[in-house]
């Protein structure tokens, strides 16, 4: 116990951190903004809080993630997760009226927005602190009686096309999409997540709120509130709105691992892109990643191969016109899954000898393989970290409470504000290991230009693209 207690206070010791446990939370200041004080405490009903006081706020902003999202949509309801998010707005027991929150909050000079991921939905809202709890009081009761009114269905499922509609000729989306064709058969991560007429025709309200019952449940959800108002003040505002929402005592989501196995053949996904532009993305899927963030492997994977100076990878590219950018680190990430992707922006000529390019890439890996991860350089990304996170904007509102209310989920609580930014330990161990899991075999190419070849097209957003498997060999030539 002592030994624990001394790790701990060397852990605050360095990062000036002062903790207490006061009113059943623990608070603390933040010595990069001396205002600044939080408090993060659990509800009986397992909600994870994270309070926000600072006075010099100039809203009240609050932010609530749901351990749920795209992936749990069922296999013949794509979109369902995000459509539910979309009717969570649309009136409650107690403001039946489907438009009373949105006026509520622009009539005080604020917004409310949310958003769907694969693994999460987030809700959050900003508004002037005098109206802040009635503002709360509104938020809360999309998660204790909202209405899903099903004369509104039709008309949303309208929206939410139409909002697909807005993201078709976006290549970025087009590109994530497409990439999924390569995903195993069956896996969530194949999901097509916005959700259209088609996908969402004749859903009911007792859909919506079997998905609701099933997934949303207090334990799964993680809420951050900010504004200038002291602390406990805050607290007695979110307690006894929040305390309410109904523990279903649902387990974390997880699914398999293995979104893209192994495969002994080299995948290339040629994709047709509508903007004049030319890229290679080498992606290699691995398990899940997050829980590494005290060594980063990844951020000094990304570091080494898209570095810029002298020797790099990216200074041989260009000097044989072959590429113009490139940029390396971590890709999709939960806590199922992760993914290490290279992206390179390549010229006209690298775009014709592309096979050329991914050798360099592995002639580059396996000198990495050579020399493993030089202490070095793992002092340098670490100071860089530790300097990236003392002079860090000082976020508000809602930018402020959404990277807390989604690192609750994913970080230990009682360090959240530090753990993803700063590296802490020398793991060369567990960057070898994920060194050694970016080969051809496992690993998707991703040729994306508007004049490649292509046989087939994607259903939702009409991408053409191809896939097609050949033999690895040259590739480590
Ligand atoms: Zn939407």
């Amino acid at each position: 116990m002592r030994k624990i207690l001394t790790v701990f206070l060397t852990i605050c010791f360095l990062t000036g951190f002062s903790f207490s446990v006061l009113g059943g939370g623990l608070d603390n200041t933040d010595p990069r903004y001396p205002l600044r004080e939080y408090r993060r405490f659990m509800l009986p009903n397992q909600m994870k809080v994270m309070l926000i006081s600072d006075p010099t706020l100039q809203r009240g902003a609050a932010s609530l993630t749901v351990g749920v999202g795209s992936m749990s949509d069922p296999a013949e309801r794509f979109g369902l997760a995000h459509f539910l998010e979309h009717m969570l707005f649309l009136g409650t027991e107690k403001y039946p009226d489907e438009g009373s929150y949105q006026k509520f909050v622009s009539t005080h000079d604020g917004f409310s927005n949310a958003y769907t991921a694969d693994d999460r939905t987030n809700y959050h809202f900003e508004v002037d602190p005098d109206f802040f709890e009635e503002g709360l009081e509104r938020f809360s009761q999309f998660f204790l009686t909202p209405l899903f009114n099903q004369e509104l269905v039709e008309r949303e499922i309208k929206a939410v096309d139409s909002e697909h509609s807005k993201n078709i000729p976006n290549d970025y989306r087009r590109i994530f999409q497409v990439k999924r064709k390569a995903f195993e058969k069956g896996h969530p991560a194949r999901h097509f997540a916005t959700g259209t007429m088609e996908t969402l025709e004749g859903v009911s309200r007792e859909e919506l709120l079997s998905f609701y019952n099933k997934h949303y449940s207090s334990n799964q959800m993680m809420l951050a509130v900010a504004g200038p108002q002291n602390l406990d003040t805050l607290q007695a505002l979110v307690v006894p709105r929040f305390v309410a929402v109904k523990n279903r005592n649902l387990l974390e989501k997880r699914v398999s691992p293995k979104f893209m196995k192994r495969d002994p053949r080299f995948r290339l996904m040629r994709v047709k892109t509508i903007k004049d532009s030319r890229s290679l993305t080498l992606m290699f899927p691995l398990s899940r990643t997050l829980h590494y963030y005290k060594s980063q492997p990844l951020g000094m994977l990304g570091f080494l191969l898209g570095h810029e100076g002298q020797g790099s990878l990216l200074s041989l590219l260009k000097s044989a016109n072959l590429a113009t950018g490139l940029s390396a680190g971590g890709g999709a990430s939960n806590k199922s899954f992760s993914s290490f992707d290279v992206k390179i922006q390549l010229t006209p000529k690298g775009l014709r000898n592309y096979s050329k390019v991914i050798r360099h890439v592995f002639q580059y890996l396996r000198l990495l393989r050579k020399t493993g991860l030089p202490r070095y350089v793992f002092d340098e990304v670490k100071q860089m970290s530790e300097i990236d996170y003392r002079f860090a904007e000082k976020p508000e509102g809602t930018s402020l409470v959404n990277v807390f209310s989604t690192l609750l989920m994913y970080y230990p609580m009682r360090t959240l504000e530090i753990d993803p930014y700063i590296i802490t330990e020398f793991k060369p161990r567990i960057f070898d290991s994920l060194l050694y899991s970016l080969i051809p075999e496992n690993m998707l190419a991703i040729l994306a230009a508007r004049d490649v070849k292509t046989t087939e097209k994607e259903e939702f957003y009409g991408v053409e693209y191809s896939l097609t498997y050949s033999h690895p060999k040259w590739i480590n030539k």
